[in-house]
């Protein structure tokens, strides 16, 4: 099994299928599904409508249940000047970080607790070590 998963997803904005890669421990890792994954491509479509939008960037926002199966797509243009992506969005965007802070956090935890516990078992080491000098 290879690190990633490939998948294709529809774009309606470029009107074709774009790959994309979804790191597997990530997808398998989830606490709920569908989760959300967000990539993001130039845009690589023919349409006469965004001919000045050549090589702009297109976010694309993916629904993915635990089979690696695509539900569901968002796309959007990239455009920092205008506010094109959603509160909804950002909503989504804020809670996908704040799930991966917890995560961070709960692992840092623990990477404490195995901490702790090591220069505990290490200090009754040199403290027998001091006793068998004595
Ligand atoms: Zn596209």
């Amino acid at each position: 099994m290879g690190k990633y998963v490939r998948k294709l997803y529809f774009c309606r904005i470029c009107d074709k299928s774009h790959p994309v890669k979804i790191p597997r421990d990530y997808a398998e890792n989830q606490k709920r599904y569908p989760f959300v994954f967000f990539t993001i491509h130039k845009y690589d479509g023919d349409s006469e409508e965004h001919l000045d939008k050549k090589e702009k960037d297109i976010i694309a926002t993916l629904y993915i249940d635990k089979n690696y199966a695509i539900r569901d797509v968002d796309v959007a243009w990239e455009d920092s000047s205008a506010n094109i992506i959603s509160e909804y969005d950002t909503q989504k965007l804020v809670g996908f970080l704040i799930d991966h802070v917890n995560d961070l956090q709960d692992k840092y935890d623990s990477l404490m607790e195995k901490y702790a516990i090591l220069l505990e078992s290490s200090k009754e080491k040199s403290n027998k070590s001091d006793n068998n000098n004595s």
